[in-house]
């Protein structure tokens, strides 16, 4: 008896899968192929016009969030609201990387103890996707200055002053493809299929 519920229900779960490759598969047009990374992304056609699904931004926890293993919190915030990983990995930054990233606030005051800050320490980067991803990391991330932002984003729960703000989201679209292409190589992003697709956004 136990033996022919397990069978029923690996039966459903690969049927619920290969459904969801097929949708995934369908979604991936109209996305950079340059920020797709895996192989299999080029072939793609689709049949779904809905925009944004596979819209990426780069996170950071940055050398305060990894000292004070906050790691686990932040990514977790990112899975719970149903984004999907697609590159992770962790470095201590250079400042050649940091000049690149940072360029525009090379002027600002604060600019050099943010390199000191940025460099004191390892940073876990990485590549979410998901409908609308870039604005809406923007808001659980909270304001730049933990002083103002709301209870509830990483910021405004983890931190009190913009000197040690915990973690990095790109500001725009453009910005989260410069940024991505400057932290990752294409082939350390993965395109891969998510079974939950269908339960987090309506094709
Ligand atoms: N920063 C700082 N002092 C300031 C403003 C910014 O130390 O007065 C740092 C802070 O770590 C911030 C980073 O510089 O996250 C980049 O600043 P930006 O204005 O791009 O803010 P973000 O996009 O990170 O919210
Ligand atoms: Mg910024």
């Amino acid at each position: 008896m136990i033996v022919l519920q397990r069978c029923i229900f690996m039966r459903i779960g690969q049927q619920f899968c290969s459904r969801n490759q097929e949708t995934t598969k369908s979604l991936v047009s109209g996305f950079p192929t340059a920020l797709l990374g895996g192989h299999r992304a080029a072939g793609l056609r689709s049949r779904s016009t809905l925009p944004n699904v596979r819209e990426r931004t780069l996170i950071a926890v940055k050398p305060d969030g990894v000292q004070r293993r906050l790691v686990g919190q932040i990514i977790q915030r990112f899975e719970q609201r149903g984004f999907k990983l697609v590159g992770l990995k962790m470095l201590q930054v250079s400042e050649d990387l940091l000049s690149q990233h940072y360029c525009e606030l090379r002027t600002k005051p604060f600019y050099p103890s943010l390199l000191l800050y940025m460099t004191s320490g390892p940073v876990v980067v990485m590549v979410w996707e998901g409908y609308n991803v870039v604005q809406t990391s923007r808001t659980m991330v909270g304001h730049t200055n933990p002083a103002e932002a709301q209870a509830g984003t990483v910021r405004g729960d983890f931190s009190f002053h913009v000197s040690r703000n915990v973690v990095h989201a790109s500001d725009s679209l453009e910005g989260a493809q410069r940024e991505i292409q400057l932290w990752f190589q294409g082939s350390e992003l993965l395109n891969w299929d998510c079974c939950d697709q269908t339960s987090t956004c309506e094709l």
